[in-house]
Order: structure tokens, then C-alpha cells, then sequence
């Protein structure tokens, strides 16, 4: 077994467009081509947009002669086309979908997705016995629609929650998907979208069996070029949605033991896939802009920290934490100040609380704190000064940034759900009666 190079897999077949040039021609292009992505070149930088971009934009009634140099662009890294592939995994983690191939001189060579790593993994070498069913994340929401509702509804929600797709279901069976293509399409076509969405989903739905094999699931996926597999259980009813990125971190771990076994030949290789399986479980437990626990982290740990509470008769306490006119602040300055700001609270959360609280970030500009043994009003205290410290920050110079407090003291028989409950309703009237405050749901 061998590593292969970026040259080997790299996607030439790629769209590439000048800085200068205006949404109309991109999404003109994009359709002609039939590309649902394409590069934009700037010098030395290059940037992605999507077909998901562009409905976005066009919903928010953005003016399509403008330039893409007018609007913000997400960069995407560059990798040199004689490297080896182990380097290009460590960009294709979380959002990182795509990183640009250039040869020696600088020149745009091509695009590496995680389509091109799923297609060079050797089926052969993958764990035949590891079954769908053992491996996928049956918690993860799935998004449905029924086959009756209206299009341009099914389009919105897919925007709201930056969905890239949905499911289609008639008598809780899958019989369709509408992806972001198939939102280029109707964009497109100019197509009324009053009308079911039954008419324009994707029919019938392939799907995989949950007892299937990992290397079915890799062969699956390549021979039909899916970016996911809709996976079903004997009775057709939808367990999970498994997507490329998964399928490629359980193959990366097999893939990584195999490797070890090699360890005189390839300890230099083994030496980078240790350092990488360290970052993929960092990853796995640390939100990457503000460096906080995740949401699945901080469920994980919540457990740990509640069965310390019983057993010593400890105190505990839960606050969440939201920003005041979060939207404001994006709207006014641009999502990189917004950014700015969610990187600064988080510097001054980490400051504030203890080593042995645990904070999250619990979603866009909302955080939540586990402080053991604090009592309401321990945890009162604390989230005052932490209020204060907040609004007399000058994270941004031209800007007071506040935020709202709802705090809740963990009793027994709380599941994580119910105290987030409590202390949310209390964070709800605090937003209701002024924010910039701390308020209590016992
Ligand atoms: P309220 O005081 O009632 O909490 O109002 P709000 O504007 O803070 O709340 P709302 O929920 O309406 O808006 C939250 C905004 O946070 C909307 C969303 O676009 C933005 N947001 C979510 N995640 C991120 C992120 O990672 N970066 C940035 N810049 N903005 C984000
Ligand atoms: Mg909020
Ligand atoms: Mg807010």
C-alpha cells in the first residue's frame, strides 16, 4: 500500500473565474458547466462559492451585477500538486471541503475534494466486517419535509438552517432529496415555486441499508458520485444521513492503524498520522472558532459532572450565556467583527471562569457554562462580574457589546436537556425585560 501524491487525484475539471467577475456570470457559468462549486482567483488567493452561496444571495435579494470582488468570499487552501496525500487531510476537516492544487510556479492546477480522498481509499484494505449500523450517529437531526409542502418554503428552511439538503417523505417513507443542485436548477429556470415540492425533489431516493459494510458504503458513494448516503433501516425508515467527511474519518482511522503495522518502513508517515488523530479527536471536542468545547463535548462532560454532584452532594450550576443583538452587531460591522466578538467573549469566558468549569459554545452566539459546586448564588456572582466584563470590554472600539444571563441550579434528576430548559427561560426573560442582566429559573 502506498500513499498516493495530490497529482494523482486531483480534479482538473474545474471552474475558474476572475475576482472581477459579477454573480450573473458565475451562476451562468455554473449552470453550463454543470459545476455546483466553482474557484475564484485572486493573485495568489483563491476562494469558493456554491450553489448554496448563490441561493443564499439571491434570497437576500443581493443585486446579481455585482462583482464577487463586492462580496465576502471564503478562501480555501492551496497545496502544492507533488505532495503527499496524508498533507491534504489535515485541510479536509470540518468545513474544509475543497483545497486548491497549484504547481510549483503558483499556477491553479486543479481542486482536491473529499470526493477524490473517498475514491483512493483502497476498498480492500477497509474493514469489511464494520457494519453502517455500528458506525453512524443515529442522534444526528435529520431534516424532512412532507411530499405536500409548498417549494419556496422547503427552499427557505434549507437557507435558514443552512441545510444542503433535505428529505422528502410521504407516510414517514424517504421517496425524495432536494439538494443545493437541484436548488440551482429551479433558481435557474425560474420555476414556480408555489408548487409541491413533490415536483421538483430528486425521485426515487437510493438508499443504504444500515446493515450494508463500510466498503459498501465506499463503493456506494463513489460509483454514484453521492456526496451522502441516506441510510435505512429494514423497514425503510431513515436512521441517518452519513456524509463523505464521516465515511472519510472512519476509513482515516482504519487507514491509520493498518499504518502502524508498516512502522519501520513508514515511521516518518506515522510519526504525521499520530500527530493527526490527536488533532481529529481535538477537533471532535473543540469548536474551531473560539476554541470552547462543542456542544457533543460538553454533553459528554455534563454527564461526568452530574454523577460527581450526586455522589458528593455537591452544589452545581448551569448559565447560559447569549449576546445582546448578536444580528445587530453582523448587520453593522460585517460577520468578521461578528467573529471578532465571539473570539473575544470567549477570551474573557475562559478568563473568568474556573479551570474546573466547563464552558461550550453552545451555538452561533450562545455559550453555556457547568459550574461545579456553585450555588445559585455563587453562580450569580460569577455571571455578574462576568457581565460587567463584558460591557466594559472594548472588543470592538466603536461598540458596546452586552450580554444576557440565565442561570439555573442543577437539582437531581436533571437530564442536561431539562437544566438548558430552565436556564434558557431564564435567559428568555432577561432578554425580555432589557437584556444586559442576569436572571434565575430555580
Ligand atoms: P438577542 O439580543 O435577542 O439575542 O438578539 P440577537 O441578534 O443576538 O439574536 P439572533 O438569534 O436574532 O441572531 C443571532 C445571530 O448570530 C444570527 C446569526 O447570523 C449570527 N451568528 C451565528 N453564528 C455566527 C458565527 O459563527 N459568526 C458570526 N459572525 N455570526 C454568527
Ligand atoms: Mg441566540
Ligand atoms: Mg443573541
Amino acid at each position: 500500500m502506498k500513499f498516493p501524491v495530490i497529482s494523482e487525484l486531483v480534479t482538473t475539471d474545474v471552474t475558474l473565474l476572475k475576482i472581477d467577475a459579477t454573480l450573473n456570470e458565475t451562476i451562468e457559468l455554473m449552470y453550463n458547466q454543470n459545476h455546483r462549486s466553482v474557484i475564484v482567483q485572486d493573485n495568489n488567493r483563491f476562494y469558493i462559492v456554491t450553489a448554496s452561496d448563490l441561493l443564499r444571495l439571491k434570497l437576500k435579494n443581493y443585486n446579481f451585477n455585482q462583482k464577487l470582488c463586492e462580496i465576502r468570499l471564503i478562501e480555501i487552501p492551496t497545496i502544492l500538486k507533488d505532495k503527499n496525500i496524508l498533507e491534504a487531510i489535515s485541510f479536509l476537516e470540518q468545513s474544509i471541503e475543497y483545497v486548491s492544487v497549484i504547481d510549483q510556479d503558483n499556477n491553479f492546477y486543479g481542486i482536491i475534494t473529499h470526493t477524490d480522498i473517498i475514491s483512493n481509499i483502497d476498498p480492500e484494505t477497509l474493514m469489511d466486517n464494520y457494519r453502517i449500523c455500528d458506525l453512524i450517529n443515529i442522534n444526528k437531526p435529520i431534516c424532512k419535509v412532507k411530499e405536500d409542502t409548498e417549494t419556496l418554503e422547503v427552499l427557505t428552511k434549507m437557507v435558514e438552517s443552512n441545510l444542503d439538503n433535505i428529505i422528502v417523505e410521504r407516510d414517514n417513507k424517504p421517496v425524495g432529496i432536494v439538494t443545493t443542485k437541484d436548488v440551482m436548477k429551479l433558481l435557474k429556470s425560474s420555476a414556480d415555486l408555489s408548487v409541491e415540492i413533490s415536483n421538483y425533489m430528486t425521485s426515487p431516493l437510493e438508499t443504504l441499508k444500515e446493515s450494508a459494510t463500510l466498503k459498501d458504503a465506499i463503493n456506494f458513494m463513489t460509483k454514484k458520485h453521492f456526496k451522502r448516503i441516506v441510510v435505512v433501516n429494514d423497514k425503510d425508515e431513515i436512521v441517518s444521513i452519513m456524509l463523505q467527511r464521516e465515511l472519510i474519518s472512519l476509513s482515516y482511522s482504519k487507514w491509520a492503524t493498518l499504518m502502524k503495522e508498516y512502522s519501520s518502513e513508514l515511521s516518518q508517515i506515522n510519526e504525521l498520522l499520530n500527530k493527526k488523530t490527536k488533532k481529529y479527536e481535538e477537533m471532535a471536542s473543540v469548536d474551531s472558532l473560539t476554541g470552547l468545547y462543542n456542544r457533543y463535548k460538553f454533553t459528554e462532560l455534563f454527564v461526568s459532572l452530574y454523577a460527581t454532584m450526586i455522589k458528593r452532594e455537591n452544589d452545581m450550576s448551569l448559565i447560559m450565556i447569549d449576546i445582546d443583538h448578536f444580528k445587530n452587531i453582523n448587520d453593522t460591522y460585517g460577520h468578521n467583527s461578528g467573529d471578532k466578538v465571539l473570539i473575544g467573549i470567549s477570551g474573557l469566558l475562559k478568563q473568568y471562569f474556573r479551570n474546573v468549569d466547563v464552558i461550550c459554545r453552545w451555538g452561533g452566539e450562545e455559550f453555556v457554562a457547568l459550574i461545579p459546586t456553585a450555588n445559585i448564588e455563587n453562580s450569580e456572582k460569577i455571571a455578574n462580574k462576568i457581565r460587567i466584563a463584558i460591557k466594559e470590554s472594548s472588543i470592538l472600539d466603536t461598540l458596546q457589546v452586552t450580554a444576557s444571563f440565565g442561570i439555573t441550579q442543577v437539582k437531581q434528576g436533571d437530564t442536561l436537556e431539562i437544566a438548558i430548559s430552565r436556564a434558557d427561560e431564564a435567559l428568555y426573560e432577561a432578554k425580555n425585560s432589557g437584556r444586559d442582566r442576569v436572571n434565575i429559573h430555580l
